[in-house]
């Protein structure tokens, strides 16, 4: 299990994490990408890469 997070002050609101996580973690909340079901994040590390503004934090 990994430790994700999202700082909202940084996200744009892009929606590529929600889009291409591939268990779901993210969901949209009021424009911003909001950790929803951390449990379920494998560490791929896709989301950090795919962000546009380095909002996202993925920690082994
Ligand atoms: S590291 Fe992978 S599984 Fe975890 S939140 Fe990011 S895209 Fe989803
Ligand atoms: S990829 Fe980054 S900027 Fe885009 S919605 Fe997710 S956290 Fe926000």
């Amino acid at each position: 299990m990994a430790d994700v997070s999202i700082d909202s002050n940084i996200c744009e609101g892009c929606k590529a994490c929600v889009l291409q996580c591939p268990t779901e973690v993210y969901e949209m909340q009021e424009g911003k990408a909001a950790v929803v079901a951390g449990d379920d994040c494998m560490a791929c590390h896709l989301c950090e890469t795919l962000c546009p503004t380095g909002a996202i934090s993925v920690k082994d």
